[in-house]
């Protein structure tokens, strides 16, 4: 919900006044960094969330020389990786704040194993295994997870919070940001209203007011105006809370925003057979109908069941290829042999067999896709042309593909798209099996343009006084597709970002 609401006048004397030295929007990733680092710094701080609960906090956290990749021996060269993400984005990006991520980034990663995770017993474990076995897909192994025990993952969100309350930070729930406060050109602090009462209130805010609500993947009018085709390729959104309301309310005080769509889609959203695009934009924030095997090079054809693509790519590629094809959804096919090829095609990240969760085995992966089945959003079939029935693809163009397919797996060289060998799986033992696909939009990334200070910008590229903003309400980051092959990188983002903005708001 956006309760931005412009019209109305706040100025009444009847309207409750609250105070604090740093105010920060949104008890997520950036929020609760930012919270952390300002509390740290001993000036009173408070955090308002418009949910009764603080948001998931990302258990996969990208970096580089966290002590995690020490133990484990990892060494990233910085250089390579800043210019990997720059060129991944075309260079539309601001280079300087990707730098600052790099540099920063292990300070903030390694503050969460030492003050969250260790006292609970748990620690980060970096992964190693880049697989780089295919230079088009070059990967880094920035990815930081959280567990206990190397095979599990441990979720530290409730740690976070009750470290952040011990450090005496303030969490006012079910309170909404309404509109920013200005006075002089210096951001003074904000209008709220309690969601609970209905009431309106102003909090004043002497050293800042830091923008952490996440981006506006949840507002489909947003996502009209900004970003349409990501509406479009996308069938899930899995982050319901992140409405544009940090960024809309910044933009009404004359805040600029990055001009072209960023965000992070991934090709795991399972889609009701028959369902068009255009009738499915579910908001869900508990992995609904999310098929981790889907991420896998199995072969993948569109609505005419004709192979359109290359499936050996990060996780959004397929779902961009998708969107040139007609009804920008795809079908994927596979035979009982799966298990076998998942092993087989040493993914990566969180697409990997090994992947703590999920995915920690093969096993687990099987079981899985086949409670898919149960739910009739995979189909299982003994014949082909059933299969083809059942997924109302053309039976005689499914047939024609898979013979492709097969003919090239026996030779073992993809004529057709260049797959590599070792991805290039036959579908030939019975049972067969055959989904439709769509992508999720797990967050956008176009926001705020910020500064290294994490100051938020006005049209002349001055910053706005007192006015900050981190994780997904702050841009120059990224730019079209999540570079998934630098894994943690979105959290990180946050996190890192978070850090600075609550350091440097309470310096002031
Ligand atoms: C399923 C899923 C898995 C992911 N896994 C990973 C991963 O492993 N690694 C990785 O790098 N990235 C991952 N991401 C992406 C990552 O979660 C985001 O990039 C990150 O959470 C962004 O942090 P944020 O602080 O900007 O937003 P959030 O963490 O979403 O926090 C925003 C908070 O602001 C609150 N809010 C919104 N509007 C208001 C308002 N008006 N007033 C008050 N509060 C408000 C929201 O309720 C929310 O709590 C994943 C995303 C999803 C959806």
């Amino acid at each position: 919900m956006n309760t931005n609401d412009d019209s109305k006048d706040y100025n009444t004397t009847d309207i409750k006044l609250i105070s604090t030295e740093v105010l920060i929007i949104g008890a997520g990733n950036a929020g609760l960094m930012a919270a952390a680092a300002a509390a740290e710094k001993g000036v009173k701080t408070l955090v308002i969330e418009k949910e009764h609960t603080i948001n998931l906090l990302r258990l996969s956290l990208g970096g580089v020389d966290t002590n995690a990749q020490k133990r484990a021996g990892i060494k990233i060269n910085k250089f390579e990786l800043v210019e990997y993400l720059a060129a991944f984005a075309q260079h539309n990006v601001d280079e300087g704040l990707i730098y600052h991520w790099v540099n920063n980034s292990a300070e903030a990663v390694n503050w969460v194993e030492d003050n969250v995770l260790q006292p609970h017993g748990a620690h980060l474990r970096a992964e190693p295994d880049i697989g780089e076995k295919n230079p088009i897909y070059k990967a880094f192994p920035t990815q930081n997870d959280a567990t206990k025990d190397d095979n599990t993952f441990a979720s530290y969100g409730k740690w976070f919070q009750e470290k952040v309350e011990e450090m005496g930070v303030e969490l006012l729930f079910d309170t909404s940001l309404v509109k920013l406060e200005v006075d002089n050109g210096t951001v003074t602090g904000i209008v709220a209203k309690n969601l609970i009462d209905d009431k309106y209130f102003k909090i004043r805010a002497t050293k800042g007011v830091i923008l952490c609500t996440g981006g506006y993947s949840a507002n489909k009018e947003l996502l009209s105006k900004w970003n349409p085709l990501a509406l479009k390729k996308n069938v899930y959104n899995d982050s319901p809370r992140n409405d544009g309301a940090g960024i809309m309310a910044a933009m009404n005080v004359g805040a600029i925003k990055d001009e072209a769509p960023a965000g992070c889609t991934f090709d795991r959203g399972l889609v009701p057979i028959g369902t068009r695009t255009e009738d499915m934009y579910v908001q869900t924030e508990t992995y609904q109908d999310w098929l981790w095997l889907a991420s896998h090079p199995l072969l993948k054809v569109n609505v005419r069941g004709e192979r359109f693509a290359n499936e050996s790519t990060p996780y959004e590629f397929i779902v961009n290829a998708a969107s040139k094809q007609k009804g920008y959804l795809y079908a994927m096919i596979w035979d009982s042999n799966f298990g076998k090829y998942a092993a087989q095609f040493h993914t990566l990240g969180c697409a990997r067999i090994g992947f703590p969760g999920y995915m920690a085995n093969v096993e687990k992966l099987k079981a899985d896709t086949e409670q898919y089945v149960d739910k009739g959003l995979i189909v299982k079939a003994k014949t082909l042309e059933e299969l083809a029935e059942k997924l109302h693809l053309p039976v005689e163009n499914l047939l024609k593909t898979v013979a492709r397919v097969n003919e090239l797996s026996a030779q073992g060289v993809d004529q057709d798209f260049g797959k590599e060998a070792y991805r290039l799986t036959p579908v030939a033992q019975a049972p067969y099996y055959g989904c439709m696909l769509g992508g999720r939009l797990l967050c956008t990334f176009d926001g705020l343009r910020v500064n290294k200070k994490m100051e938020v910008l006005d049209e002349d590229y001055a910053p706005i006084n007192h006015l900050y903003a981190a994780g997904n309400d702050s841009g120059g980051f990224f730019f079209g597709s999540y570079p998934d092959r630098v894994p943690g990188t979105a959290a990180s983002h946050a996190q890192t970002f978070g850090r600075l903005a609550g350091k440097q708001a309470a310096q002031n």
